[in-house]
């Protein structure tokens, strides 16, 4: 009996050695190639299917009459997230990705008149607002994020 077990360890220990584990991720949204990234990085040999012609997920872009819509630079709002998990495999989100912080980010057209240029700078998006707006809407601006600043800290812990 010893020795059955013995050869079963030996047998097993030699397939680990021999034998690449393997993972198969259906979709290459952020999600699949995320996973993608961290399993291959750790040694097992990753297959991704996806059934569009183009990775991305709902954050590729969308080519329709003549325009290239970006459905995912929100997803970049957060640049934290993505630079950990290239930390994690050993390279430098920035230089892989060549990400770059916009200013203004993207303009908004209302219907009744108008645009903004958003800026992630508080201040000065508060003061376009104003203009826009009026005071009462400015001042529930900068007070919802602050507020969603103070939550997002404390949602960090659980990230
Ligand atoms: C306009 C917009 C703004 C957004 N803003 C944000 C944001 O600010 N922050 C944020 O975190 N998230 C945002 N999201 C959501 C974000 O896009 C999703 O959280 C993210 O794409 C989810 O990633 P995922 O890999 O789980 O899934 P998905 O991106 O949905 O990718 C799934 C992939 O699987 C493929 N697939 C599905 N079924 C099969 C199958 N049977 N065989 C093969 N392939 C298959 C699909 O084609 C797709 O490529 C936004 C989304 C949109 C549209």
């Amino acid at each position: 009996m010893q020795t059955a077990i013995y050869m079963l360890n030996h047998l097993l220990g030699d397939m680990n050695q021999t034998k690449k584990p393997t993972a198969l991720i259906v979709g290459s949204g952020p999600g699949g190639l995320a996973s993608a990234l961290l399993l291959a990085h750790s040694g097992v040999d990753v297959t991704i299917l996806e059934k569009e012609e183009k990775v991305g997920g709902r954050t590729k872009l969308v080519h329709k009459d003549g325009y290239t819509f970006d459905r995912g630079p929100t997803f970049f709002h957060y640049p934290e997230v993505i630079e950990e998990i290239f930390k994690a495999i050993g390279r430098d989100a920035h230089k892989e990705l060549g990400l770059m912080p916009l200013d203004p980010m993207y303009r908004l057209v209302f219907g009744a008149g108008g645009h903004i240029d958003a800026t992630s700078k508080l201040d000065e998006m508060t003061e376009r607002i104003r203009e826009l707006a009026g005071d009462k809407n400015a001042e529930g601006f900068e007070k919802y994020v602050l507020q969603n600043r103070k939550k997002l800290d404390f949602s960090k812990q659980c990230l």
